[in-house]
């Protein structure tokens, strides 16, 4: 049993804690606050013994440590500025406009199926609906973002259903935004202005240098890379004139994802990155869902590979940074913004609960809602346990469905064993479909899960980098660049 504190001691107030490897004690709590103590202070603090007067006790006392210096209202503002968006509704709606796409990507993700195949687009029909569906979601914003397989190869309903979306954002007052995640090898000029005219914002998967990138992204029509490089350039080009910005629509970004193949190549994608003119890069680990599952042996890799290729990543981001190259790192950037702004950085699988449902959803071509993208492709391989309705439901429905509940309950971090206890807990997240995917549960076993495994190895590394100043400082800055989406 723990003893009594002393008269003139800081009683300690809930917390969790980590042991870093650098040394010394991380204590956080679930308000988000954070302290760095030497092992000793920690054992005299936990046991109640620690003098209250210090700088120790200080860095507690500001972090929300000491019971008696708790600042209720200050603690509660900052709960609900990290944990917001659980208050207005589901934001980001993705339509799954085709399964048809061009590439054979070693690790896609999408449960695509070939150029050719019938039956696999989203008719206009089902579009509309979905349009609607998405505006009936209480948000006073959202976006529609268009995915795929390739969603170029949808041409005709994506176009229509742009003007549709956006007839109906006049309509209805709300604030809509467009983007659309394609591999660009069916863009052309009348396309491309379509898209400028009428503002869908533009992302897509650069894999690093070229025969990195082709390698990973198999298009048997020509050169992936080549045709990347060339519609990033285009689009940015039409960015680069700050002064006279014709659209209003983001920069032109990017997404990589660090198959097996990529990990001794931290640097080279790095350049690539920067090279290009990109000012984020997103070194997203992969997941083992869908054909990604499947081909695991050959493309996968162990949490501590990752992390290995992460922070030679990172170190030389950094390094990059100091020397006047303006590039940051979107995983870091987001965790970061949890971590030392308290505020939700958008990042939808890193929330609690996650997002799934009630901040994005998922349209598949044949009408039917999942609560994500992700829990999509585990309908794609025949099971439906994440299908929150279709599109002809009304959104509280989705929003009361078995599916919806359940993600909710899945990935509230309380409610999982491990996590309930873990420093990282204010700024972390769990994904029910990783977990049900890998583990055959909901609720995932964390000692041993791999998501969990690299989530930690990524919190050390930057909490061990922000007790170095110089780190610190270009974290900072990063912090500040990022906007929610
Ligand atoms: S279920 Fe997983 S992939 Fe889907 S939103 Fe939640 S964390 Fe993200
Ligand atoms: S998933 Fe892992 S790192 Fe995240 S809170 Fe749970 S135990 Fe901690």
């Amino acid at each position: 049993m723990a003893k009594k504190p002393g008269a003139n001691a800081a009683a300690p107030a809930a917390f969790q804690f980590r042991r870093l490897a650098a040394g010394g004690v991380l204590v956080t709590n679930d308000f988000g606050g954070r302290a760095f103590i030497s092992d000793r202070d920690f054992l005299m603090y936990s046991s109640g013994r620690l003098p209250a007067s210090g700088k120790a006790y200080d860095a507690l006392a500001a972090g929300g440590f000491v019971r008696d210096r708790l600042d209720f209202e200050t603690l509660a503002g900052k709960w609900r500025s990290r944990n917001d968006s659980v208050f207005y509704g589901t934001g980001l709606h993705i339509f799954v406009l085709t399964l048809r796409c061009n590439h054979k990507c070693a690790y896609c993700q999408s449960s695509v199926t070939g150029e050719r195949a019938a039956g696999a687009d989203m008719p206009l029909s089902v579009a509309r609906k979905s349009v609607d569906l998405a505006f009936q979601s209480p948000r006073k914003a959202i976006t529609i973002e268009f995915q795929g397989g390739e969603p170029l190869a949808n041409w005709d309903v994506l176009r229509e259903i742009v003007k549709y979306a956006r007839t109906k954002e006049k309509r209805t007052g709300k604030k809509l935004t467009l983007a659309m995640v394609s591999n660009f090898s069916l863009m052309d000029e009348a396309k491309a202005a379509f898209l400028l005219e009428n503002e869908v914002s533009l992302c897509t998967s650069l894999d690093g240098p070229e025969s990195l990138h082709n390698k990973n992204r198999t298009w048997s029509g020509g050169n992936s890379h080549r045709e990347t490089a060339r519609w990033l350039k285009y689009f940015n080009s039409r960015h680069d004139s700050q002064h006279d910005l014709k659209y209003r629509v983001f920069r032109p970004g990017a997404l990589l994802t660090v198959s097996r193949l990529t990990l001794g190549h931290a640097r080279e994608v790095v350049d690539e990155y920067a090279a290009r003119g990109l000012e984020e890069i997103f070194l997203r680990p992969l997941a083992p869902i869908g054909y990604a599952k499947k081909r695991w042996q050959e493309i996968g890799y162990s949490p501590e590979e990752f992390l290995e290729f992460y922070e030679k990543a990172l170190r030389y981001i950094l390094l990059k940074n100091r020397r006047g190259v303006k590039i940051r790192e979107k995983f870091a950037q987001m965790l970061l913004t949890k971590i030392l702004k308290s505020e939700d950085s958008g990042y939808l699988d890193m929330r609690c609960p996650c997002g799934a449902a009630i901040g994005q959803l998922a349209y598949n071509y044949n009408g039917d809602v999942y609560t994500c993208d992700e829990a999509r492709m585990v309908g794609w391989s025949g099971d439906d346990i994440f299908k929150a309705g279709t599109v002809g439901d009304k959104y509280e429905d989705i929003i009361a469905a078995a599916a919806t509940k359940t993600v909710c309950a899945a990935s509230s971090l309380e409610s999982q064993p491990f996590c309930h206890r873990c420093a990282y807990k204010p700024y972390c997240g769990v994904c029910p479909v990783v977990n049900y995917e890998a583990q055959n549960s909901l609720w995932g076993q964390m000692p041993s899960n791999h998501r969990c495994g690299t989530l930690k190895g990524l919190f050390d590394l930057l909490f061990g980098l922000l007790r170095d100043g110089d780190s610190r400082a270009v974290l900072e800055t990063w912090v500040n660049a990022g906007a929610k989406r």
